[in-house]
């Protein structure tokens, strides 16, 4: 047992993008399966909730903080093997970024992973959500995955299937199974290949910075509407896109509370100005939701996922 493994009292504001939120009252940043197991094992023996931290890019933390274990693990291997003359696995620990991963990808002949450059978050965090970019989900290159059940801290090999991947879901969602490493089908690329790879990775991250803001914010605060929700909007439009319904009421670069505001650059994108709390935030999402219902009759529900609050602070 690492005797230092789990800390006390820890902030969170300086390990999530929105650079908000209260402190973790118990914090473990294991370096391999065993520690994680130890690290699920304390929260068994002191009767603790668990949240598993990737990089923070996609979460918003309560300003009371967690009262409870925040696990950020440090699973940062990566390997390949080569499948045959067109293909290869690649192996990523759960705290490897996707940028590394990218980039470990490319220095290695292998590509496909490219068109999620720029976008910020971990290997367990992404496959948690699906990540998606475009027509791109993570999803479509997932083979196997080491994952761990909390309830008895087993370890088991998973395939695609067991996912249940969709549109921002995971089976991970019910918060049961963690991520410890996932292994990825990707193609074999000849230099020229890599050099048109690398351009493509610019020419995404060039467009992403145009479009998107880079810092203080989530990414997307709502996901988009599922097709049963759109049947009850007013205009006949049907478009899942909350940002389409958010960009008409003109709330872009102007809905305010405190240093909480909607980008100047995407209406679906909340940003931190300076000093923001959580609880800002919290309003200013409050508010969003409103407005879009008021006009629309439709009523968005956070992508971002909320964690320690004692209540769910928007609306259903
Ligand atoms: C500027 C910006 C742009 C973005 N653009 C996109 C985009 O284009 N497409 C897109 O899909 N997303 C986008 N996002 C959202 C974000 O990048 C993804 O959701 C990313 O996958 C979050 O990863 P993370 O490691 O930061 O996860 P966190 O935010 O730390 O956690 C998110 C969820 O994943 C869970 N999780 C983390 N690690 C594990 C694990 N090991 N096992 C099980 N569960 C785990 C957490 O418990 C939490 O529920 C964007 C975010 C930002 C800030």
């Amino acid at each position: 047992m690492n005797i230092n493994l789990i800390e006390n009292n820890i902030s969170l504001a300086d390990k999530n993008w929105f650079k908000t939120g209260g402190s973790a009252r118990y914090f473990a940043q294991p370096r391999t399966q065993q520690e994680f197991q130890q690290a699920l094992q304390f929260t068994h023996e002191h009767n603790v909730a668990i949240f598993v931290l990737g990089s923070g890019a996609n979460i918003l933390i309560s300003d009371e903080g967690f009262d409870g274990l925040v696990i950020r693990p440090a699973l940062n291997e990566l390997s390949y093997t080569i499948i045959d003359e067109n293909n290869a696995f690649v192996t990523a620990g759960a705290g490897v970024t996707m940028d590394q991963l990218i980039e470990y990808c490319l220095s290695h002949q292998l590509g496909g992973l490219e068109e999620f450059s720029g976008i910020p978050g971990t290997v367990g965090g992404s496959v948690y959500i699906n990540l998606h970019y475009f027509q791109f989900l993570l999803s479509q290159f997932l083979v196997t995955a080491t994952v761990i059940d909390s309830a008895n801290n087993s370890v088991h090999t998973v395939d695609n299937a067991w996912f249940n991947f969709g549109y921002d879901y995971s089976t991970l969602h019910a918060e049961t199974y963690y991520l410890i490493d996932a292994t990825f089908k990707v193609k074999r690329l000849f230099p020229l290949d890599v050099a048109f790879a690398r351009g493509r990775r610019t020419e995404i991250m060039r467009h992403r910075f145009n479009r998107y803001p880079t810092s203080h914010t989530c990414g997307s605060f709502f996901r988009n509407f599922l097709p049963a929700e759109i049947v009850h909007e007013k205009t006949g439009v049907k478009l899942p896109y909350v940002a389409y319904y958010l960009d008409k009421i003109g709330v872009k670069g102007s809905l305010r509370i405190g240093d909480a505001a909607v980008s100047h650059q995407h209406a679906n994108m909340i940003v931190n100005k300076g000093s923001a709390t959580s609880t800002q935030i919290i309003e200013l999402a409050q508010k969003m939701q409103d407005l879009v219902h008021n006009e629309f009759n439709l009523l968005p529900q956070p992508e971002c996922r909320l964690i320690g609050f004692k209540e769910y602070p928007l609306k259903k």
